[in-house]
This record gives C-alpha cells, structure tokens and sequence, in this order.
C-alpha cells in the first residue's frame, strides 16, 4: 500500500488525508499542534464557547462531497440555511439587513437606502455569471496546468474576458451602483480573502454570488462542527494522525519526494502532502530547494485583531454576522495595505453564535467574536495597538447600539496577527495566504504540485486556489485528481 504523508490538520490537509485515504493510500497526517483544525479551532472562556476562526460558511456542498453519501452527510453534519446573511450598521444610524430572499431584500434596499433596488439586483446577477464562467476554471482546477485551458469552459470564460473585469478594481465596478453604502457593502468582499477592493480586480465581485444567491449557513454546533466532522470522516477512512509532531525536513532523491523528518525520526513516503504555509514550507522544510521568488514575494492577505467577549445581555438588534462600518473605508484600506498601521475608525465584524446555539453562552448573555482587519507584517502588533484598537472598537460598538459595552464584557481573550503565525505557521499572521490584490494573483499562487519534485503537493490556503474553508477543501480535490 502507498504511503502518504501529509504535514499539517488544518482543513486542506484533512480533507486531502480523507480523498487520497479513500483511494487506497495509507495516510498519515503529522501535526505539529496538539489537535486538528489549523485555524478552524474552538475556545472556551468561562461559560462562554467561541469559535476561534472561521466563523462564515459557504458551499457546504465541497463538504458533503467528503462523505460516501448523502444519508451519512445529513445525519452528521446538520447545518441549516440562513434566511439573512449580515446586519449592517452605518455610524449615521443607517441599518440594512441583507435577506437572503431576492423579495425581502428588495425590501430591504428600498427601506434602508430610499433607492430602486434594481442596480444592485442587476449586480447580483452579473456576480453570478462571473462565478459560473470562473470556478470551474479558478477554483476547481489546477491553474498550472494546460488541460484546464483546452476545454470548451475555458475557451468560454476567454471569450467573456471583457465582462469579467480584470483591468478594473472591484471599487471602479461597484461605485457604477451610484450609492456610497452599496459601494461599501460589495467592496467588503475583497476582504474575503483578505485583499484590498481599491487594488483587487473587478473579478472580485463574483463573491457576493455565494452570499446573496447562493445563501450562507450555519453548522448547527457551529464551526468547531466541520473540523469534528473532517477528522471523523478521516478517522474512518483510516487515517492516522500523529500530534506534537512537527516536521522539519521533506526528504527527496533524485528528484522525488521521499517522505519527512520528525525531530527523532524519519517516515518513508510515496508522496508528501504540504498544508503548511508555502513560505515555512520552503524556508525551513526544504531549505535545500531553490524557493519559487515570484510566490513566495506575493503581497501576504490581511490578518486579524480578535476579541472573544462573553457579555453579560443579549442585543435584538444583533445577529449571527454584524457589521459595523468605517466612515472612511478607502484609507480603512490604505492603512491596512500601504501604511501597514491599524485605522483609528476600524471596520468591525462581530459574530455571535449564541444567537444560533444558545448553550454557547449563558442565559441573557452573549458570546462576541469581534474582529478587525489588521496589516500582515513580520513585526505583528505591539500591546499598545491592541489596547489602542480595543478602545476604538468599544467606542464604535457603543455608539452604534447606543449602550456603553465596556459595561457588561465579563470575559475576554484575544488573538492577533503573531499569535496565528505562531499557532498555526501562517506566515505574517495572514489569514488567506496571499492578497488578491493584482489582476495576476491568482496565477501567482504557488500550484498545488511542485514543479520539479515529483510526489510533492501543497494543499490549503496559502496556494492555489486559496484562502477560506471552501477554496482550501477545493485544494485538497484538486490534489486528488493531479494524484490520478
Ligand atoms: P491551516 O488552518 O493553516 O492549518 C495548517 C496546519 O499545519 C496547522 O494545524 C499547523 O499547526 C500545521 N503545521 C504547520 N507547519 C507544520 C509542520 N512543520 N509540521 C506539522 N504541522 C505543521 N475562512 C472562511 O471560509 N470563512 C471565514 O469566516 C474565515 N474567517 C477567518 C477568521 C480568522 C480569524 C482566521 C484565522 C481565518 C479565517 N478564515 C476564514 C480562513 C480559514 O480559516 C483558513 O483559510 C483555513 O482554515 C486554512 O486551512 P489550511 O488548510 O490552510 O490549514
């Protein structure tokens, strides 16, 4: 039987472990951590649970595709659609709710905006048929390979080249909206994978398909659930997970990868599957190969200041995804990206599961995940940028729900851009791997192969197709198939 080895349990390299299981490999995944989840983990602070990154999901048909059939996903896996995606506060008192009914939201736009919801049903529709032309050939394929090009989907995304708005930022499309809050709203997207709307390619905007047309869901335990469900799924295909391992070497000869380096010992391999960040990767796994420059200098996506709050009510006005924006969101962006400094009016994110899982909290209290989009940098941020950003964040949270929050956080920790680097290897703390921030940078994704070691593949967020629970399960697919 061949044998795999498999260097990390963060989603991509599981859900590779589970495929290349299932087609006769004896697989183990080596994890440095002492559990599986990369940044898909969960906390627990007095009585309150948080999950502890992730906290959106999307497609979770990519996990379904995972169990050997439909009975088994729904039996184990119980998730349910959302009927809104986020509640939106603006600091001029403006509230909208995105509905995931196309009727409701209409509803909605004209209720919160005084607008003709039109426009920004028109743009849903165009999101949806930059997704339909591109996944097949952005997501769902290896890009480093001439096969994806010489098929009747890439010859038609070609021919729509135009309409899909390589040559313009996701900003220059969406101000055509002509109304500064909708801007914002689809702007927002680019974050999605940690870029910059103001750089990022128009192409972006295929994003907003998945939330708005396709919906948004909720594991019914909460995030913590697809991790649980991975490794069951892994355990029971076979695979052997070895934790407090962390791998210093993949051994190669003559060209071939032939398996990996532990601290007393080295394990023999067929193939050897990296779901490390490509930069540790090749920085401190393969010291003795020449690092591929133009990857590995790609701008890094941006990483995250967390707050986890357990706070002592519950707020109606609140649901699972709250957004509370900045005033200023273009030198939001320009600090993030250019200066590398946190902005003084941060957009804040904050997710309460409690509000679906009410055992995640206790009885009239709340469980917060308050996030801000921070640079990714070698230097991190220093004591005195949390503390600065806590207050702002306090501050801009008080005055959009008109109550002093600092009055009712009975728990609190936090995560920041060095912690992740240094729990989970993602280097500079990014959460996405790379940026999206050129037209090209989809192509400047490391391949999910090694070009001249043969038995060497790269899986999750930091190669291609890229960051987020659904692009790091599409990796570990296309894996599969560049094994076949
Ligand atoms: P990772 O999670 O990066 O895990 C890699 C694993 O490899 C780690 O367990 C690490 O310990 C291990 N490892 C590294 N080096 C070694 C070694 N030498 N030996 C052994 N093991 C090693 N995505 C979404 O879809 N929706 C969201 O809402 C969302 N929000 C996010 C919020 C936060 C705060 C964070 C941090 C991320 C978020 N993401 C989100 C991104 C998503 O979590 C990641 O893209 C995804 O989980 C990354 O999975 P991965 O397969 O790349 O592995």
């Amino acid at each position: 039987m061949k044998h795999a080895a498999i260097i990390g349990a963060g989603v991509g390299g599981m859900a590779t472990a589970i495929r290349l299981a299932r087609k006769g490999f004896r697989c183990t995944v080596f994890e440095a951590s002492e559990s599986t989840g990369g940044k898909l983990k969960e906390i627990k602070q007095g009585k309150y649970r948080f999950d502890a990154g992730p906290s959106l999901f999307t497609l979770p048909e990519l996990i379904k595709e995972l169990y050997e059939s439909p009975t088994d996903f729904q039996e184990h896996f119980p998730y349910q659609k959302l009927d809104r995606s986020c509640h939106y506060f603006w600091e001029d008192r403006t509230r909208f709710i995105a509905w995931n009914d196309p009727n409701k939201l209409r509803e909605s736009l004209k209720k919160s905006f005084n607008i003709d919801p039109d426009p920004f049903m028109d743009q849903l529709k165009k999101s949806q048929k930059q997704y339909d032309l591109l996944a097949p050939l952005f997501i769902e394929k290896s890009l480093h390979k001439a096969s994806t090009f010489l098929n009747m989907k890439a010859a038609k995304a070609i021919a729509n080249m135009p309409f899909l708005n390589l040559g313009t930022s996701m900003n220059a499309v969406n101000e055509k909206l002509n109304h500064p809050k909708l801007v914002q709203i689809m702007n927002r997207y680019a974050t999605y994978n940690g870029s910059d709307p103001f750089q990022a390619p128009g192409v972006l905007n295929m994003i907003p398909h998945l939330e708005f047309n396709i919906g948004t869901f909720f594991p019914k335990k909460g995030m913590i659930q697809i991790q649980k469900s991975l490794k069951k799924l892994a355990d029971e295909a076979g695979v052997t997970f070895e934790f407090n391992s962390p791998v210093e070497r993949i051994l190669h000869q003559s060209g071939c990868a032939i398996g990996v380096k532990l601290k007393n010992q080295e394990v023999a391999a067929d193939l050897v599957v990296s779901n490390a960040d490509v930069h540790p990767t090749y920085h401190h796994l393969l010291p003795d190969v020449e690092a591929p420059k133009k990857h590995l200098q790609q701008e890094r996506s941006s990483s995250a200041l967390i707050f986890y709050w357990g706070v002592r009510k519950t707020f109606d006005e609140l649901h699972l995804h709250n957004i509370f924006f900045a005033e200023d969101y273009a030198s939001e962006f320009e600090k993030i990206f250019k200066s590398k400094k946190l902005h003084d009016d941060p957009t804040v994110y904050v997710n309460i599961t409690s509000k679906m899982n009410p055992e995640d909290a206790p009885d009239g209290c709340e469980n917060w995940f308050v996030m801000i989009n921070v640079p990714a940098t070698d230097q991190g941020l220093t004591s005195s940028d949390i503390a600065e950003a806590k207050e702002h964040i306090l501050d801009k949270i008080s005055r959009n729900l008109n109550f002093n929050v600092r009055e009712i956080i009975e728990e609190e920790a936090v995560l920041h851009p060095k912690l992740i680097e240094q729990k989970t290897s993602s280097y500079m703390g990014s959460l996405y791997g790379t940026s999206s921030n050129n037209r090209m940078s989809a192509f400047m994704r490391h391949p999910n192969f090694h070009p001249k070691l043969k038995g060497l593949y790269f899986a999750g967020g930091s190669v291609h197709p890229g960051g987020g629970i659904p692009l790091c399960l599409s990796s570990a697919k296309i894996i599969e198939e560049l094994v076949d």
